[in-house]
Parts: structure tokens; sequence; C-alpha cells
């Protein structure tokens, strides 16, 4: 049993990986400001710590009641479009949260620490599939903005001692398969649940972004990964540390184009997606796929979760049950 401090753990991504730190039986503190997270989304045995990374009293609040194993940071701006119209806050506000988090567990004396990075980090990638050893070269704020917290973390590493684990995630989507977590973003910008709400009419049907890209039925080809796998990618990562830091592309290896995200929500759905066909969103790039083959090899992690099927079903299934997202929703035992 381990102890391990969460920050963003009331989001999508952190709350699905609370649930699976908890499920194997290990104690876990949630720190979040609830800026874009839910109270409701962090399981009612978690403590929750209510305030902002940056918040010394918060932090000390987080790291008081005892030494962590490692600290699990989420909490980060991660919206590509925002970091277009608002770079240097992306840039100032993602390194000063992590800055304050890691110095935080160094003077707690813990020195591990796992990161959400992302895929923005390759831009318009030479190779695909997209494996560690490509060119880093982020073509927007957000994607630059994570660089330089995998940068920062090489220091820390160097001048204390920190180990880290930087998770590059492609396409995060899907729900917690037994329905006790999901998707809930405010704005909502990502394909699979806009698609299933245009499917519900809970959204204005959606608008497919680019039909002209060099992809076998020209829209936008990305890799979508099950947060539940995701999820587990962080516990299997944890016991490396205590060796080395390391850097892994996190994805399920397949890609699949909007139009086969939109088939596949119709046929798990049984209802149309109405949809309209637009130009193309700025700064996406026509394919995106990692190869998680470093990761597979060097921590046995493997998807559970990797059809798209199961991916839109379970999301499917948890805005079937919550039209409102989290609100209105208690804290799940
Ligand atoms: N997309 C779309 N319409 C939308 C949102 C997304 O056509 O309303 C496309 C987008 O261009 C990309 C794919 O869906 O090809 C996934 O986009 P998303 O925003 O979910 O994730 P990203 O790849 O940008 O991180």
């Amino acid at each position: 049993m381990g102890r391990y401090l969460v920050t963003g753990g009331a989001g999508y991504v952190g709350s699905h990986t609370v649930l699976a730190l908890r499920d194997r039986g290990d104690e876990v503190v949630v720190l979040d400001d609830l800026s874009k997270g839910h109270r409701a989304a962090v399981p009612a045995g978690v403590r929750l710590v209510e305030g902002r990374c940056e918040d010394k009293r918060a932090l000390a609040e987080a790291f008081g009641g005892g030494r962590f194993d490692a600290v699990l940071h989420f909490a980060a701006l991660s919206l590509v479009g925002d970091s277009m119209r608002d770079p240097l806050r992306y840039m100032s506000e993602n390194l000063s949260v992590l800055a304050a988090v890691t110095k935080a567990a160094v003077q707690h004396d813990c020195r591990r620490l796992v990161m959400s990075s992302t895929a923005a980090l390759f831009g318009f990638p030479e190779r695909i599939p997209i494996d560690e050893e490509q060119r880093l070269g982020p073509v927007s704020p957000y994607g630059e903005s994570k660089l330089m917290c995998e940068r920062a973390l090489d220091w820390a590493e160097k001048i204390h001692g920190l180990r880290f684990a930087s998770l590059r995630y492609f396409n995060a989507a899907g729900a917690d398969p037994a329905g006790r977590a999901g998707e809930d973003h405010d704005p909502e910008t990502h394909l699979v649940p806009l698609a299933i709400d245009a499917a519900l009419g809970l959204r204005p049907p959606l608008m497919v972004f680019g039909t002209d890209y060099l992809t076998p039925d020209g829209t936008g080809v990305r890799d979508y990964v099950h947060v539940t796998d995701l999820a587990d990618a962080h516990l299997r990562v944890l016991p490396l540390l205590e060796e080395r830091s390391v850097r892994y592309n996190l994805g399920n290896g397949t890609g699949y184009s909007v139009r086969e995200v939109i088939d596949t929500v119709q046929r798990v759905g049984g209802r149309p997606v109405p949809h309209a066909l637009g130009p193309r969103r700025e700064g996406d790039p026509a394919v995106l796929v990692a190869s998680s083959a470093r990761l597979r090899a060097e921590t046995g992690w493997s998807p559970r979760f990797p059809k798209l099927e199961d991916i839109v079903r379970t999301a499917w299934d948890w805005r079937l049950a919550h039209p409102q997202g989290y609100a209105g929703a208690r804290r799940a035992a």
C-alpha cells in the first residue's frame, strides 16, 4: 500500500487515476482548486484539499498528513485553442504550478513525481507512429508549456535527485467502465463527448474540422486511448522511479478518423450524430498516432480497452446516466 498526492485529482484523467489507486488499496489525497474539476468526481473516502497548487497554505495542508510515496501531477491548463489566444498565461501558469508542486514535494522528502504531458510536444510529426526518438517541436503554447515542464523536471532531477515520469498522452477518451467517473469539461472541445452530445441532442450538431486532409477519408486521424488505460499507465511507471526517470508516449497505437468516430458513436448509441462539414481547425495536424512500444516493453502496460467501440460505449453510458455531467451529483462511495 502506498500513499499518493494527486494534484488535479478532481479532473478527467486525474479522477480516473484516483479510482485506480484506491481500487488497489492505496491512500490518496487530492489537491484541486475545482476551477475545472468536480467535487463529485473525488470518491467520498478520499481526502480533498481544496486549493490552488501555488497556494502555500493549501500545499502545506496537502503535504501535512505524512510522507507521500509519489506525487501525480495532473493540474494544468490543457486547451490548445485557449493557449493560442493567451500564450503567456499557459506558459507561465503550467510551469509555475509544476514548480510549486515539485518544490513542495522535495521539501517534504518526496522525490517521485508523475506528470501529464502531451502529444502536442511533437507538433507536426515527421513519422507515424510517433515514438520517443522523434524531434520535439511544439506548435502551440500549450505544447511548449509541457516541454518547459519536462525540462524543469530534468533540472530538478540533477539538482534535487527527483525522479519523474512524463507521460505524453494522445487522445484520452471514454469513462470508468463501472460508471463511477466520466468526462465533464466546460467548455467541452473534445470530439468523442461532442459527438455523443450531438447524438443525444444535448448540444448542437458537431462540426467536422476539415475534410481535405491527406488521410483515407479526408478527416483528421487521432489515437484515442481509454482513460482507464491511461490511469493504469500511471500506476505502472511508479516502480521504475526507484531507478530512473522516464518519458513515454502513451496511446493505443491505432488511428481513427473523425468520420470513424462519428460512425462508432452512431453504431453504439443507435442514433444519428447530426454534423456539418467545416474548415480545418488551426494548428491541427492530419494524423497523430503514438508508438507506445517503449512503455509496453518496459512496464508491461497494454490497453484493456483498445477498441474504439469500447471507448465510445463507456463514454456513452456515463453521459446517458449523467446528462448534466457532475452537476447535482454527489461524491460516490
Ligand atoms: N474535431 C472535430 N470537431 C470538433 C472537435 C474535434 O472535427 O468539434 C476533430 C479534430 O480536428 C481532431 C479530432 O477531432 O482531428 C480530435 O480533436 P480533439 O479536440 O478531441 O483532440 P486533439 O487531437 O485536438 O487533442
